[in-house]
C-alpha cells in the first residue's frame, strides 16, 4: 500500500470525492492496520488454567473463527476494509469483502495488491455488487460464513442482525453516531475551535465519529462563533485533485437531500444561519457549502439525526449537568468529544458520556492501537487494538485429565 500510495489515494478521490491530501492520509491510516495487526498476531495466544481437579489441567485455545463476511461503507473505502481485514488475517481467518457499491475500486485495488504481496489465494475475496441487500443476505445466512463484521448505518445493522439469526453467527457492528462535542467554560477556546473544525468537517462531515452536535457554554458562545466562522470562511470547496481544495462534495443526491432537510427544518424552527447554507451546483454535482447553524435546540431534526454532511449545529448550555444530559439524549453512542482544563471534570464527564470513544481536548481519536466501537445503537464489538483480533477468534476449552 505504501509503495502504491499515490495511485490508491487517486482512486479514493475519484470514487469518493474527498481531497487528495485526505485520501493520501487515509492510505497511511489504512496501511497502519496491517502494520499493527501483523505485530499483534504474534500475541494471539490462549491460556493454561488450574483445574479444581488435581489430576486435570484446562487449556483455553484461541482459534480463528473461520471465513468472515466483511461489509464496508464508502466514506473510508480503504481504511474501513483494512481495519477488519488486518484483524481477520492476523487471527487466521479468510474473508469475503462486500465493499459499498459507491466505492468498489479501492477494494479491488487492495485485493490486487494483496495477491502481489503474497497472500495465499482465497484469503482476500472481494465481491463488489450493486445489489447490496442480496449479497448481505447471503453472507448473513450462509452456514460456511462464521462471522459478519459490518460498518454502516444502524438501520442496515439491524437488518443484518435479523438475517444472521438463522445461523446465530458471531457479529460485530460499527454503526451510526451522533457525536456530542462539548466546549466547557474552562476550555482552551482556540484549541476547541480547531478541534471542532477537524472533527466536524473532515471528509465534509461524512465520518461516523464526526462531531454532529456542538454544545458551547453560554459564556464562550459568541467568541466561539466568531473564531469558528472566521476559520471556516478560509476553506475551499472543490474537486479533490485540485491542490487548493480543502473540502469535497457529499457522496450522492440522497446525502444532499438529508443535508438540505436538516438545514431547512432547523431554520424553520428558529436556528440562525451563521455560515454557508447553499448547495453549489456551479462547482459540481453534490457540492454543499460548509454550513454553521446557531441556536439549535432539541426540537430540531438535526439534534436527533446524524447529518453525515457539512453542517455544524451549535447549541448553548449553561451548566455541566445540562451539557451531559443533552449530549446523552440520543439512542446512539459512538464517539464524543469535550474540551476542559479541569482534571476532575474530565474524569467525571468521560465516565458519564454514553459513547464508546472519547476525545478529551482533541478532535482526532482514531488510530490502529485504539479500541474502536460504540455503545447503544452504534453497535458492538471493537476494531483496532488487541480486542479487534479477539473478535475474529473463538476460545476452545480442552480439559487434559489423568495427569
Ligand atoms: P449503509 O448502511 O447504507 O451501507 C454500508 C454498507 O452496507 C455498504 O457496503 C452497503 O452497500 C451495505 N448495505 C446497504 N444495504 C444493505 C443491505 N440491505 N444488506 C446488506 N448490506 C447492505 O451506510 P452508508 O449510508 O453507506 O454509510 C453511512 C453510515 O455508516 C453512517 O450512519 C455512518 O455513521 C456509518 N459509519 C459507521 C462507521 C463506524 O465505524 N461506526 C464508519 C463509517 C460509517
Amino acid at each position: 500500500m505504501k509503495e502504491n500510495q499515490d495511485d490508491l489515494a487517486k482512486i479514493i478521490v475519484l470514487e469518493n470525492g474527498k481531497p487528495y491530501a485526505d485520501a493520501f492520509g487515509e492510505i497511511t491510516y489504512a496501511a497502519s492496520f496491517f502494520q499493527w495487526f501483523s505485530e499483534e498476531s504474534a500475541r494471539v495466544n490462549g491460556d493454561i488454567i488450574p483445574s479444581a481437579n488435581a489430576t486435570s489441567k484446562i487449556l483455553a485455545l484461541r482459534q480463528p473463527i473461520g471465513p468472515c463476511g466483511i461489509i464496508t461503507p464508502w466514506n473510508f473505502p480503504s481504511a474501513m476494509i483494512t481495519r477488519k481485514l488486518g484483524a481477520a488475517v492476523a487471527a487466521g481467518c479468510t474473508t469475503v469483502i462486500k465493499p459499498a457499491s459507491e466505492t468498489p475500486l479501492s477494494a479491488l485495488a487492495l485485493a490486487h495488491l494483496s495477491e502481489k504481496a503474497g497472500f495465499p489465494k482465497g484469503v482476500v475475496n472481494v465481491l463488489p455488487s450493486a445489489t447490496s441487500a442480496e449479497v448481505g443476505k447471503i453472507l448473513c445466512e450462509h452456514p460456511l460464513i462464521k462471522k459478519v463484521s459490518s460498518t454502516g448505518s444502524t438501520g442496515v445493522g439491524k437488518l443484518l442482525m435479523a438475517q444472521s439469526s438463522s445461523t446465530l453467527k458471531k457479529l460485530s457492528f460499527e454503526l451510526g453516531g451522533n457525536a456530542p462535542f462539548i466546549v466547557f467554560e474552562d476550555a482552551d477556546l482556540d484549541k476547541a475551535v480547531d478541534g471542532a473544525i477537524a472533527s466536524k468537517f473532515r471528509s465534509s462531515g461524512q465520518t461516523c465519529i464526526c462531531a454532529n452536535r456542538l454544545f458551547i457554554h453560554d459564556s464562550l458562545y459568541d467568541e466561539f462563533v466568531k473564531k469558528f466562522v472566521d476559520k471556516l470562511s478560509k476553506t475551499t470547496l472543490g474537486f479533490g485533485l485540485d491542490e487548493k481544495t480543502t473540502h469535497g462534495p457529499v457522496i450522492h443526491e440522497k446525502s444532499m437531500s438529508k443535508v438540505r432537510s436538516h438545514i431547512e427544518n432547523a431554520i424553520e424552527k428558529g436556528a440562525k444561519l451563521l455560515l454557508g447554507g447553499k448547495r453549489r451546483e456551479d462547482i459540481g454535482e453534490n457540492f454543499h457549502e460548509l454550513t454553521v447553524l446557531g441556536d439549535v435546540t432539541p426540537k430540531m431534526k438535526i439534534f436527533h439525526e446524524e447529518t453525515f454532511g457539512p453542517v455544524a449545529p451549535l447549541i448553548r448550555f449553561s451548566s455541566d449537568e445540562e451539557a451531559l444530559s443533552l449530549a446523552n439524549d440520543t439512542e446512539v453512542g459512538l464517539a464524543g468529544y469535550f474540551y476542559s482544563s479541569d482534571i476532575s471534570k474530565i474524569f467525571k464527564v468521560a465516565e458519564n458520556l454514553e459513547v464508546g470513544m472519547i476525545g478529551v481536548n482533541t478532535g482526532a481519536i482514531s488510530e490502529a492501537a485504539m479500541p474502536f466501537g460504540g455503545v447503544k445503537e452504534s453497535g458492538f464489538g471493537r476494531e483496532g487494538s488487541k480486542f479487534g483480533i479477539e473478535d475474529y477468534t473463538i476460545v476452545k476449552s480442552v480439559v487434559l485429565g489423568g495427569l
